[in-house]
Order: structure tokens, then sequence, then C-alpha cells
């Protein structure tokens, strides 16, 4: 009997160390729990995410992972053992949102073996480690949040990664997964094998509305917070010198997939370049537009109509271009001078917009924030820029007052950078502070008191 109970004894210490142990990884802010953190952080000029004004000295208050007052540093009380962090010498905005990433791509570098060897050769281990990576540089940006539009070919990888951060196991953004997406035959790399030789998809591939309802099904019941589907594919300057894309889906295809997700309280994003493949996605009732590169006045109409988010993804469209005297390099050309004419055209019109960059077919080594420069050269505002990547994104995540603001009640994701992006806004590829969830992540501005 002793020898039992020093037995269990030992089962039982070590059992406690290694929760321990955990715990220490494991740091969970449990909402309603009694010693709730309070942390006070004073910003020398803050840019909340909404307002179009910046205000000067403020102090933003933080219990546990959310945000409980923001003040006029002259009328603001400190709570009483408050951690305080002074970022009065730096400009504070909401952690920063990216609406389309691949954290499961690496830049496709034909090098190293472009996108197929990623499908072909790649364990999943390999790419699941790669996005580990990805996510971890995405945060030390400042980007919190992302929107990862799907996994090319690695499954339901993203459902894992995000379980991962949410556990505390790695460092990352709150991510909103698409899983594997959806195309049709023909639609999708990988591509050009002999025929006689079965090879994956970076998507799932279906034919007719029953298969469509029953991929969005498998891939919700799997944990899809969104839906991807692409509705063009293979693009090229036509004979008149206008750019073409090849439609994928039909309207009931695309319309069993709507109909079933929004079912599930879930929404849809559609890649489109333009053309017949866009007008499917509209009238099949898409939620966002990813890309957008060829749109039409009447197609603009129709979005504002339908409230369809504008997912541009302009600097993806920069790099990387194929020789001039090419087919490939005359519609990579032409691909980005008929985007900056659509991004134009839908800003004016009033197309509500969300910042996205399409990192992954960037590589991740890159910066993300070399989208808020482009924005701004094709007619935003920087406000208008770091409000799409902030309360204006968190609207198309269906977050607005959790995500990208900082005000009461939203969640503690907090970024500052030293300078005034509004000047100049290449400034937010310098982010030298980083809180997500309440918890600091990198801080290279703020001191402690
Ligand atoms: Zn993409």
């Amino acid at each position: 009997m002793k020898r039992w109970i020093a037995f269990l004894t030992i089962i039982c210490s070590s059992l406690f160390s290694s929760l321990s142990g955990c715990a220490q990884v494991i740091d969970r802010s449990v909402p309603g729990a009694l010693n709730l953190r309070q942390v006070v952080i004073r910003a020398g000029v803050l840019i909340d995410g909404e307002s179009n004004s910046p205000r000067r000295n403020q102090v933003i208050t933080i219990r546990g992972n959310r945000i409980t007052d923001v003040s006029d540093a002259a009328s603001a009380r400190i709570p009483d053992g408050a951690e305080v962090i002074d970022l009065s010498q730096a400009t504070v905005l909401p952690g920063l949102i990216d609406a389309h990433t691949h954290i499961f791509l690496q830049g496709e570098d034909p090098a190293e073996g472009g996108y197929d060897i990623q499908l072909l050769k790649y364990p999943l281990a390999l790419r699941a480690a790669r996005a580990t990576v990805s996510v971890r540089r995405a945060l030390e940006q400042g980007f919190t949040t992302l929107r990862d539009v799907e996994t090319e070919g690695a499954g339901y990888g993203d459902v894992g990664i995000k379980m991962a951060i949410e556990g505390g196991y790695i460092p990352g953004p709150r991510l909103f997964v698409a899983t594997r997406a959806i195309s049709t035959t023909g639609g999708y790399p990988l591509e050009g094998y002999a025929p006689e030789i079965e090879v994956p998809k970076g998507v799932q591939i279906i034919d007719g509305p029953v298969e469509a309802r029953t991929a969005a099904r498998e891939q919700l019941d799997h944990g899809a917070d969104w839906i991807k589907v692409y509705m063009t594919h293979r693009s090229w300057v036509g004979k008149n010198g206008e750019l073409v894309s090849q439609p994928t889906l039909t309207v009931e295809e695309l319309r069993a997939i709507v109909d079933e997700t929004h079912g599930w309280g879930k929404k849809v994003a559609c890649h489109a370049y333009g053309g017949e493949g866009l007008q499917r996605g509209l009238d099949g009732g898409c939620d966002s537009i990813e890309h957008g590169l060829a749109l039409t006045d009447a197609q603009i109409a129709q979005m504002i109509r339908q409230g369809t988010w504008l997912c541009a993804t302009l600097s993806v469209y920069y790099i990387d271009w194929a020789p001039a005297d090419t087919p490939e390099g005359q519609r990579d050309r032409k691909r980005a001078s008929e985007h900056e004419v659509s991004f134009r055209k839908a800003l004016k019109a009033g197309v509500k917009i969300a910042f996205g960059t399409d990192m992954g077919g960037i590589p991740w080594s890159e910066p993300i924030a070399q989208e808020f420069p482009r924005m701004v050269e094709f007619g935003m505002t920087p406000m208008q820029a770091i409000q799409s990547a902030t309360s204006r994104a968190a609207e198309l995540l269906e977050m607005k007052g959790r995500l990208g603001v900082i005000a009461p009640g939203a969640y503690a994701d907090v970024v500052a950078v030293s300078g005034d992006p509004l000047v100049n806004v290449k400034i937010l590829g310098n982010v030298g502070f980083v809180m997500k969830d309440g918890k600091v992540f990198r801080n290279e501005l703020g001191v402690k008191r």
C-alpha cells in the first residue's frame, strides 16, 4: 500500500510539473478570471482604425485580452498596479489585417521548383513547418489577423495551424481559413502532365451543382471559416488587345456553394480576373471578389448594389513579369495596367475595399506592407489604406468593433510605428511594437514602467 502511495505521488508530481510546464506555453486569457492583468498604453498619436482623424496623447487601457478604455491622457485614470507601456513617441494603430494570404505557399520560385514541387515532392509536415514560419513573419510585421484563402494542395493544414496558434503552441495571427478551395476540371494546377498520369490538384475539383455543394459541405464540416472559389483560371491577351480570362464554374455551380455556405452563416470569396467568370461570380452571389483585374462599370455598379467586397491584391501583379516580347510577358503587363484602372474606378465609385496581398504568391520573406504605397499610388489616401487593413477588413470578416479598431470592447491587438504613416505610408513596413490578444509579441518602441 505504502509503495502504491509513493508510486502515485511520483506520477502526480511528474504530471503536475509537466502540466505547469505546459501552462507557461499555453498562457490563455480566461474571460471572467479574477486576476486579469491590466496594461496601459500611452499613445503619442492614435490612429484608431475607424476615425478619419488621428488623436494625440491617448491612453489605452487593456484588461486581459480586451481594450476597456481609450481616453485623453489629461483625463485618463491609470488603474493601480497596471503595467504601463510608453509609446508616447510613436503612432499607435490597431493590429493590421491581411485579407488575402496563402500561408502554405512560398513564392513559387521557378529556381526552387515552382508551384508543382510543393504538391509533388514536399511532405505535408515540411509545408506545415514552413507555414509556421509564414504566420510568425506576419505577426512580426504587425499583421495580427489573416484571412488565408486556401492551402494550395495542403488539405486542411490551415485548420491545424490555426489550432496551433489558438492553443498557444506557436506564435501567429488570428486566422480565418478557407481550407481547400474549389474549382472545376481544367480550372487549376497541377497541369501540363501526360493525360495518363493522375496528379494532385491545388484545389478540390467539382463538376456540377451537386459536387459543388458536397465540396462546400465537406470543407465547412472540416473547419472552413470561408469558402474560396476560383471563378476564372487561365488569362491571356485577346485578339483586340483585351485581357481575357477563362471562366470556370457555372452560375448554377456557384449558387449551390453560396447557398450552402450562407446557410452555415459563412461567406464565399471568389477569385475572378474579369469577363464572363467575374460576371458569373457576381450573378452567383459572391461575397468578395479577389483581384478583380478588369472590372466593367456595370460590374462595379452591381458590386455596390450587392455589397460585394473587392480585395484587389495589387502588389503581386508587379513581380516576376515574363519578358516583354513573350505572350506571358504581354499578359503580365496587361494585367497590371488593367488592374490600376479597375482599382481607381472601384475606389471612386465607393466599392468596399479590403486590404489583401496574396502573400505566399509573394515570398514570405518580402514585406507585407508593400501593398499600402501601391494603394496610395492608385488613389487612396493613407488613412483609407490603413482603414482597409483595419476596420474595413474587420467588417469583411464580420468582426466590426472587435478587430481592426482601438476602442472599448475590441480585442487588444495593437501595433505601433515610429513616425507618421499619414505622411509616409511606407512607415507601416517598420512596425516596432506588436501586441496580440493583450500579450506583447514584439517591443522595440515601448518603454515599460
Ligand atoms: Zn491568392
